[in-house]
């Protein structure tokens, strides 16, 4: 088997067994990259030196006898909205495209300096995480390696197809609406948003910073398990962050999941999904029947609400976080201004590209003077009844499921001049965020050759049974196996 092909577990075996070094193992992913990602534009930045820097320093670790943790040494790539220090961090703009972090976000240092791992570099993503395709990304779009002429999802886009392609063994990712579980499901992948609160977001550049909330996408439920267990925690450095303790992730992937209640949102089953999605999706529900799981309709009558709701409470948060970005504080400095305001003025207009200038406007409409209460006001009390939605079902049902997205990945430029039908790619997904529950994505099938996925949405805090919910289902299917044919 390839290097690449191993789980994180079998990695972990294989170096501690010395059956390969860190060493190796990090330059056989930087000779994929340097291989393969000319096709399908995944890393914006790559930091092959310090990669090698660090394996050796787990090498030399692992010789002198001094145990590490079991990530120590395993390669993994970031996510270009984090911070790393001494790294360019860009964010998918031009605002930040000669912004270099002077500090790492707490996940960074959790992956890196905690737990050993090697940082393989950043990873392209929609501009400032607003988007669905990876079409918005300053350093262009990310394909899709199950079909280059087809979009990865985003935001996360170059997350997914970095570890799609085998050319990282897994990646952080985020998600505001939809931008881990979205991309995940186009490109067969597990990706997990936990609970808000449970990851911090500190060094996490905000969009909406009351519905981010960074994760993972892997190559399975245990990678993304083992991976999530070492970024979650308190952090007295996010205000948001819940001082609660984390529990056993990996631990707990081996219980049974016979009579698990599992609720299906009718309002997700209605109209919207294509037939190819429908089939995977109703067969991913008799196979958790199968494994003993009692399933039952449920009703979640605000979710019809989630999108719009979602594009007056995003821009708002958006517009105001943005504010930073004026080139005196944060980014790019226009040559061009002869006065201040015209500084402020060109230095974003230059700065930002087209989706996140909408999204300001917007933003900004929304919470100006005579429209708060029409628009912003309101979002909020809808996105209460839909809290409140999702606090009734869980007194009824242990998970949720339901699909992931309506189709599976279209092509360039199929939705790129159309917002609203962009917006509505997220339609399965944003409620989870609005709520701040913990929701995945994970492989059921194919359509016309291209994956599939389904989402499980599960209580606050209820990482641990969702995952091993999720893993019961994998150990009884093989979808998450499949690589793509040209990557392989
Ligand atoms: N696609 C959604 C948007 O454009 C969600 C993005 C995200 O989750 N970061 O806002």
């Amino acid at each position: 088997m390839n290097l690449h092909q191993l789980s994180l577990t079998a990695m972990a075996e294989g170096l501690a067994a010395r059956k390969f070094s860190s060493r190796e193992l990090t330059q056989h992913y930087l000779d994929r990259i340097a291989q393969y990602d000319k096709q399908l534009n995944s890393y914006v930045t790559l930091t092959a030196h310090a990669a090698l820097d660090a394996a050796d320093v787990a090498d030399t670790r692992r010789t002198k006898g001094e145990v590490g943790g079991l990530l120590a040494g395993i390669p993994i790539a970031q996510k270009d909205i984090f911070c790393t220090e001494g790294v360019r961090t860009a964010c998918g703009s031009k605002m930040l495209d000669r912004f270099v972090a002077p500090y790492s976000a707490t996940i960074i240092d959790k992956l890196h300096r905690d737990a050993g791992m090697v940082m393989l570099g950043k990873l392209n993503m929609d501009e400032f995480a607003m988007g669905s395709s990876n079409e918005t990304s300053f350093y262009g779009p990310v394909k899709n390696p199950w079909d280059v002429t087809r979009v990865p999802g985003g935001s996360s886009g170059g997350s997914v197809a970095a570890v799609a392609a085998g050319l990282a063994p897994v990646a952080t990712a985020t998600d505001t609406g939809g931008s881990i579980r979205q991309p995940a499901a186009f490109t067969n992948l597990t990706g997990i948003k936990p609970t808000y609160g449970r990851v911090s977001r500190y060094g996490m550049i905000a969009f909406a910073s009351s519905l981010d909330q960074a994760g993972v996408v892997a190559r399975s439920t245990e990678d993304a398990a083992l991976i999530l267990q070492a970024m979650s925690g308190f952090d007295p450095l996010d205000s948001t962050s819940i001082e609660r303790p984390v529990d056993d992730l990996v631990g707990g992937l081996g219980k049974s999941i016979k009579g698990l209640k599992i609720g299906l949102p009718k309002e997700y089953f209605a109209d919207g999904m294509s037939a190819g999605v429908r089939s995977c999706v109703e067969a991913a529900i008799a196979q958790l029947k199968a494994l003993g799981a009692v399933v039952s309709e449920i009703s979640l009558p605000n979710a019809p609400l989630s999108v719009p709701t979602y594009y007056v409470v995003a821009p708002a948060e958006a517009s105001s976080n943005l504010a930073r970005m004026d080139g005196v504080r944060f980014g790019h400095r226009s040559q061009e201004a002869r006065n201040l305001e015209e500084l402020y003025k060109k230095s974003r207009g230059e700065g930002f590209g087209p989706e996140v200038q909408r999204r300001i406007m917007i933003g900004t409409y929304v919470l100006s003077h005579g429209y708060y209460d029409a628009y912003y006001l309101q979002a909020q009390k809808v996105r209460n009844l839909i809290y409140q939605d999702f606090k009734r079902a869980y007194e009824a049902v242990d998970v949720i499921l339901a699909p992931t997205t309506t189709d599976v990945a279209f092509k360039f430029g199929d939705k790129s001049d159309d917002p609203v039908a962009m917006y509505l790619n997220d339609i399965y997904t944003i409620a989870a965020n609005l709520a701040g529950i913990p929701a995945m994505s994970l492989p059921c099938g194919f359509s016309d050759g291209l994956p599939v996925g389904f989402q499980l949405m599960g209580n606050y805090f209820d990482e641990a049974r969702l995952l091993n919910v999720a893993h019961q289902y994998q150990q009884a299917t093989d979808f998450h196996n499949q690589s793509p044919k040209e990557f392989l």
